[in-house]
């Protein structure tokens, strides 16, 4: 599984849009691309990236068109943009902001400064897709280094059992419904019923158990209903 955050990059000059693929991949991420606002909407639809990079310009719905949409709808709501803008114009940087972009840039530009300006916007707005380690309790997940231990127990985990606690330990005593975990989790398949979520939180409370008993089993709560929750009191719990 490639861990990288996904980047959804719409740009309708297919050789800007290489480029910037180019370099996010190289850099690490994970890149779908869309040519106009009906191709970006259908993968937004699909998947939810960890941050759109997006044009102003764009054939149908513009940019800001598409910025302010997503804004105003709850799924998508919190989703970083990174506004691409060939107007240098001060009105229209505002304009941009306005329409909830976190941040814009100003073509033509360099790979480095689109890479810095990324981060920046990643680590402000989804700390947990910046690859950065998080720490809950006794429990600690490092995405860069594959790595899970609570305390000073190592936690084995296979890659969707990974990506589940990854994303469970990013907003703690929050219940997600089996379809937002679909979602964030599973991101491409959308045809997987929801069942199998309950399959592998199954398997992610029993390698929690292997490795510190039932305290850690007990971490995973059902929420009758609702969904799953990490209980951030019960991740106190040393390991036995
Ligand atoms: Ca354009």
């Amino acid at each position: 599984m490639n861990g990288g955050p996904r980047v959804l990059v719409v740009e309708d000059e297919a050789a800007i849009a290489e480029l910037i693929a180019v370099n996010l991949r190289y850099a690490g991420y994970q890149v779908a691309l869309a040519a106009d606002s009906r191709a970006a909407q259908r993968e937004i639809d699909q998947q939810l990236p960890d941050a759109v990079v997006l044009d102003w310009m764009l054939p149908g719905d513009s940019g800001l068109t598409l910025a302010r949409r997503w804004r105003t709808q709850e799924r998508t709501r919190q989703v970083p943009i990174l506004m691409l803008t060939a107007r240098a114009d001060e009105t229209d940087r505002v304009a941009g902001l306005d329409a909830g972009a976190d941040d814009y840039i100003i073509k033509p530009f360099s790979s480095k400064e689109l890479l810095a300006r990324l981060r920046a916007v990643l680590r402000r707005r989804a700390p947990h897709a910046a690859g950065q380690t998080i720490t809950a309790g006794a429990l600690t997940l490092d995405p860069a280094a594959w790595r899970v231990t609570w305390g000073s127990a190592p936690v084995k985990l296979g890659p969707t059992e990974f990506k589940l606690l990854h994303h469970l330990l990013c907003a703690p005593d929050r219940v997600h419904s089996r379809a937002q975990l679909l979602d964030k989790v599973w991101g491409d398949h959308v045809f997987i019923e929801e069942r199998t979520v309950d399959v592998h939180v199954k398997r992610l409370r029993e390698s929690l158990r292997n490795a510190v008993g039932e305290a850690g089993a007990a971490a995973i709560e059902t929420v009758r209903g609702a969904g799953y929750r990490l209980c951030a009191r019960a991740l106190a719990a040393p390991a036995q």
